[in-house]
């Protein structure tokens, strides 16, 4: 059977990543998907939004929408601090079993932890069968219809303290206009954008920071 361009992704890692190196892992997947097949990471530039971003919230407990070969979840996870995990969900079983090899490799797999389902299953059971209470910090990159649905969830679940950060991509493009007005008129958010351009590519694109003060 022919590889998936996600199967691809992982023999390029496996190949030529330095094991135990985030920063390797993170360079093969950039370098593969600018140079042979483009994939729906969250790229380099935008990566280093989503680096200060989380550097500021310095989370103990952090949140992703949207796995894919894990990515993003290892630049959030290389700087978490000792006793911070990650938790992040993804739909599609093939991309999560690609992402545990591929933050396997990274060294990361302990601060990581991969749920399979779709977020809005998850989100109503993160309490119970994650022992999550407050999330200090949210990366919502799935599909982007969903990020105005799940961001209501997680507060109506009581998710949300003074000072948790949202960091929501794609913001131009493919754009998530129903969110962005959701939360730019919600007297709770305080929301920051940040103009940047889509993965690999010259395309606009933007991030939008929403501090919930509570
Ligand atoms: N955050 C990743 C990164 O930057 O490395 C990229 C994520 S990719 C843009 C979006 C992923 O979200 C896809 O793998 C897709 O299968 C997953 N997805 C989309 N909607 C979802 C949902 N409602 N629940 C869980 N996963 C979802
Ligand atoms: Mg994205």
């Amino acid at each position: 059977m022919d590889q998936s361009k996600e199967q691809r992704i992982l023999n390029s890692v496996s190949y030529n990543a330095v094991k135990g190196d985030p920063e390797s892992v993170l360079d093969c997947i950039d370098n593969y998907c600018s140079q042979k097949e483009w994939a729906m990471n969250v790229g380099d530039e935008k990566g280093v939004i989503l680096d200060k971003v989380v550097e500021e919230a310095d989370p103990t407990i952090a949140l992703e929408f949207g796995t894919y070969v894990g990515y993003s979840a290892i630049r959030i996870a290389r700087l978490l601090k000792p006793n911070a995990r990650l938790l992040t969900i993804e739909f599609n079983p093939e991309f999560a079993s690609i992402a545990r090899e591929i933050i396997e490799i990274a060294g990361l797999s302990e601060k990581i932890t991969i749920i399979e389902g779709h977020s809005q299953d998850i989100i109503p059971q993160l309490r119970e069968k994650y022992q999550v209470d407050k999330v200090d910090f949210v990366f919502l990159d799935h599909w982007k219809e969903r990020y105005c649905p799940d961001t209501i969830l997680l507060e109506e679940c009581g998710y949300l303290k003074k000072g948790s950060i949202l960091l929501a991509d794609n913001i131009v493009y493919p754009g998530a206009p129903d969110f962005v007005k959701y939360i730019r008129s919600h007297k709770s958010f305080d929301c920051t954008n940040y103009p940047s351009h889509l993965e690999y590519m010259k395309v606009e694109d933007a991030m939008e920071k929403a501090v919930y003060m509570g």
